[in-house]
């Protein structure tokens, strides 16, 4: 695991700041957003640290890919039938923790397009 020691999303990889994790695996980790926008609010972030969602994609296609699954499999656990998976891109996208993660969003009706 290459993990950044100032990343407040490697710190709950480490278990160094608490987190309640809901899934585990060698490549990824989910746990629940501490400000829930929705009924099921959950990230889901790779183990390696890596700044976006297009640095993971060069990085490695199957961690990307392992992230959608967990998505998945969490929607399918929750009884979701229909969910929101975004990942944020830069400040201006809202995008405020530089640890590629990909929000897992459900539970509740979804307006389109996001504000
Ligand atoms: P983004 O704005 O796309 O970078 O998403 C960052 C997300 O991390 C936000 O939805 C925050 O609510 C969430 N967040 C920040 N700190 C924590 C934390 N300690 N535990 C869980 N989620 C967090
Ligand atoms: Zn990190």
């Amino acid at each position: 695991m290459q993990l950044d020691t100032n990343c407040l999303f490697c710190k709950i990889i480490t278990g160094e700041i608490p987190a309640q994790i809901i899934f585990r695996s060698e490549n990824v980790v989910a746990f629940n957003d501490i400000d829930p926008q929705a009924p099921t609010h959950v990230l889901i972030i790779p183990t390696v640290h890596v700044e976006n969602a297009g640095a993971l994609a060069r990085l490695s296609p199957t961690i990307i890919a392992q992230l959608f699954t967990a998505a998945s499999d969490i929607a399918e656990a929750n009884s979701l039938t229909g969910y929101r998976t975004v990942f944020n891109t830069g400040a201006e996208a809202g995008q405020s923790v530089f640890h590629a993660h990909l929000h897992l969003l459900g539970g509740r009706g979804l307006a389109w397009p996001p504000g």
